[in-house]
């Protein structure tokens, strides 16, 4: 049995989410010596919409991967309804997400990690820089544990303590999301909705059918948060019809917007950042599954050449300008008149059906 702590590690990953699991799959087959600490658990997992867009799937495809059905929730569906609050207009569009259950896909994603890279859990509280070594401390099983190592990877999300400690200077804008689970009483048929509302979010929020729950959720602006998500919440009752009731769970978490360049932290040295640490996540849809596991990947590649910094930093410049272009789109579909003219043009909307009443009498 390992001592972890009694060992110089070439490569402590902080956070095993997307972009962590997937850096130490890829790493391990480098012979490196990796520990990766997460501080995830069931009950403090991490609160998200668990839709798996085409791009996730396409880079499971790649590396041949394949979804066992309990990461997958019921029901799924291909069409999106967009509502515009302000402006009363609602469209259907075509999507291709999977529906999860987020924890699972994380545990799933964790599973694959081979066992030549060792896993602890444990919140990091501290890193100290000191002749080319890195310090973590870390609180687990009620004590205080510390690690040494030669490279740190900072897959730790939004509000990345990696990020803050060495990147103070290069801070990233925030959003403040808020989820809630509400239980599906059955009456509405299950949709997924993407909801814009400018009196109350500058972002877009979403509803989305699990497994017998209803959530609601959005990026606020930090300030007064709390009351815009309940007041969007009155306005959507009112324009849907639907009645959200009383939440069984809320969740709230950091969700990071990119806004410029500037915004991709990709690291330097011996410090790495990937996924939502490093800001790669949609500033249009917050989808950052794909890109978590896109710079997970491109990491644990670099680490195969003598400059590990600059060939990262190269693999992940499309996926830097893509990002950056979605800033362009985000103005586009965030700004009411242009919205409003792409929704009444019905631009790639599709036309559905609707029959929503006694939606229950007629499911056989
Ligand atoms: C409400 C919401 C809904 C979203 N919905 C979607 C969606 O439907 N589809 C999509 O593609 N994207 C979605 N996103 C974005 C997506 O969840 C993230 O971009 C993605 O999870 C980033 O992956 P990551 O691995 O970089 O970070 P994370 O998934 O945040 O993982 C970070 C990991 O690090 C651990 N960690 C953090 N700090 C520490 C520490 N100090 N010590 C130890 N461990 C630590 C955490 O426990 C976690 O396991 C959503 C985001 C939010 C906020």
């Amino acid at each position: 049995m390992i001592e972890l702590n009694n060992m110089i590690w070439d490569i402590i990953v902080i956070g095993a989410g997307p972009a962590g699991s997937t850096f130490a799959r890829e790493i391990s087959k480098l012979n490196k010596t990796v520990l990766v600490i997460d501080g995830q658990t069931a009950e403090k997992s991490k609160p998200c919409g668990g839709l798996l867009a085409p791009d996730a799937q396409k880079l499971l495809a790649h590396s041949d991967m394949i979804l066992p059905k309990d990461v997958l929730v019921d029901p799924q569906i291909f069409s999106v309804k967009t509502m515009d609050l302000g402006t009363g207009l609602t469209r259907y569009y075509q999507r291709y997400y999977m529906n999860m259950d987020r924890y699972a896909f994380d545990l799933h994603l964790m599973s694959l990690i081979p066992e030549n890279i060792c896993i602890t859990e444990g919140r990091c509280t501290g890193i100290a820089q000191d002749d080319g070594l890195f310090t973590v401390q870390v609180h687990q099983y009620g004590d205080i544990a510390q690690f040494k190592c030669r490279n740190i990877v900072g897959a730790d999300g939004a509000s990345s303590i990696v990020r803050r400690k060495f990147f103070p200077d290069r801070p990233i804008s925030r959003y403040t999301a808020i989820q809630q689970w509400f239980a599906y009483d059955g009456q509405e048929k299950p949709f997924y909705s993407c909801i814009f509302d400018r009196e109350t979010s500058d972002s877009c929020s979403w509803t989305i059918h699990k497994d017998g729950y209803l959530l609601y959720g959005g990026c606020f602006k930090s300030e007064g948060c709390r009351e815009a998500f309940e007041l969007q919440k009155e306005r959507f009752e009112a324009f849907s019809g639907i009645e959200l009731n009383e939440p069984i769970l809320t969740e709230a978490c950091q969700a990071c917007r990119p806004k410029h360049l500037r915004d991709f932290v990709t690291g330097e040295g011996n410090l790495f950042l990937i996924g939502e640490a490093a800001g790669f996540i949609s500033p249009s849809s917050f989808e950052g599954i794909s890109s978590a596991i896109f710079s997970g990947k491109a990491l644990a590649e670099a680490f195969a050449d003598s400059n590990v910094s600059a060939s990262y930093s190269r693999k992940v410049r499309h996926l830097k300008y893509k990002l950056y272009f979605k800033t362009w789109k985000r103005a586009f579909m965030y700004t009411p008149w242009t919205r409003k003219l792409i929704m009444k043009s019905g631009i790639s909307s599709i036309k559905v059906s609707e029959k929503q009443e006694n939606y229950e009498d007629d499911q056989y």
